[in-house]
């Protein structure tokens, strides 16, 4: 797959437009209300269990870092991150936050409990050909279905996050990854979502990619051709009524399908199958790798998921990867720019 054939060209979210100023003069209080004592959060994570499993084998996680490694990032392009050489050679098509000097930036991190600015990558000069990871063929599987990876193939020092389901809608994730302007990508079942379709309206205004995670969450390979079509393709169709836009990616529950699923995805729009090589909970990471160490291009999965099931919120949750992702000197870039 080639630059633009997956889907829109355009590197910005649809709500990007129109929210600088706001994010500005926000910053702006931001500086002088952290400068009087008033920032919030904590950048401990929670004391909870290790909460749920996909059906993907993950190793075990090592004890994250403590001090930043060497060499920080600080390519072409990054920003963010106290000491980086922030906006150094950024190109156009950087985002707004970028414009926000580094003190504004920290003062950001500190109001939502990072103990470093996020470091953000913008989009890159041209898209990468992806295809399908050694060991996730299906048989008598072609070149022409859509790839399905783990990692996209890129040098750039970046990782993308994914949020699955769709369970808990939580308004402080979306203004805390809005203040911090980090992306990531929605991967949507039908069943979580369809009692709130607003919050994931919002989350698209605030251009987080809505994608296609099925209308039920099955076990697909277990269904028969019609009954994954219609998990499938009618996602496709609800996401495209409710929110305007039909989806490129398409992400299978527990990451399991067959040669039926990437048929019947490809029939109704699908071009990329982005799984995950790592996921991220409140209070822990479990990596298919095993050694716990992030690669360029590694997909992270996390979910819309709150106290209720891991006694830590999201904003936890973020807090917890974005250490982890940072400490590791790695920025966040958008799934969507790259696939
Ligand atoms: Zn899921």
């Amino acid at each position: 797959m080639t630059a633009c054939e997956s889907g829109p060209c355009a590197s910005r979210g649809p709500g990007s437009a129109g929210r600088g100023p706001t994010r500005a003069v926000l910053a702006a209080l931001l500086v002088a209300a952290v400068g009087s004592g008033c920032a919030s959060g904590t950048a401990e994570r929670a004391d909870t269990g290790p909460g749920h499993r996909t059906g993907a084998s993950m190793g075990p996680f090592p004890a994250l870092p403590t001090e930043p490694p060497p060499g920080q990032p600080g390519g072409p392009g990054y920003h963010g991150g106290a000491g980086a050489p922030a906006d150094r050679g950024a190109p156009a098509g950087a985002r707004e936050n970028a414009k926000l000097a580094p003190a504004v930036r920290a003062a950001l991190a500190k109001k939502w409990g990072l103990a470093r600015a996020p470091l953000i990558a913008p989009p890159p000069a041209a898209k990468p050909r992806i295809t399908t990871r050694r060991g996730f063929e299906v048989t008598g599987g072609d070149a022409s279905l859509p790839p399905v990876f783990t990692t996209v193939p890129t040098k750039d020092r970046v990782v993308f996050l994914t949020m699955d389901d769709g369970a808990e809608k939580d308004p402080e994730l979306l203004r805390m990854m809005d203040e911090l302007d980090i992306p990531y990508s929605a991967f949507l079942t039908d069943h979580e979502v369809r009692g709130n379709y607003g919050y994931f309206g919002e989350a698209q205004r605030l251009g987080v990619g809505l994608n296609n995670h099925t209308l039920s969450h099955p076990y697909l390979p277990g269904l028969s051709y019609e009954e994954q079509k219609r998990e499938i393709c009618g996602q496709q169709d609800i996401i495209e009524e409710q929110f305007g836009k039909r989806p490129v990616l398409f992400r299978p529950p527990y990451g399991n399908y067959n040669g039926d699923t990437l048929r019947i995805a490809k029939s109704c729009g699908i071009e990329a199958v982005p799984l995950w090589n790592a996921e991220a909970f409140p209070d822990h990471m479990e990596w298919r790798e095993g050694d716990g160490k992030l690669r360029p291009g590694d997909i992270i999965l996390t979910h819309f998921r709150g106290r209720n099931e891991w006694g830590a919120d999201m904003t936890e949750l973020v807090r917890a990867v974005m250490k982890t992702i940072t400490d590791q000197g790695y920025a966040v870039a958008r799934l969507e720019d790259y696939v």
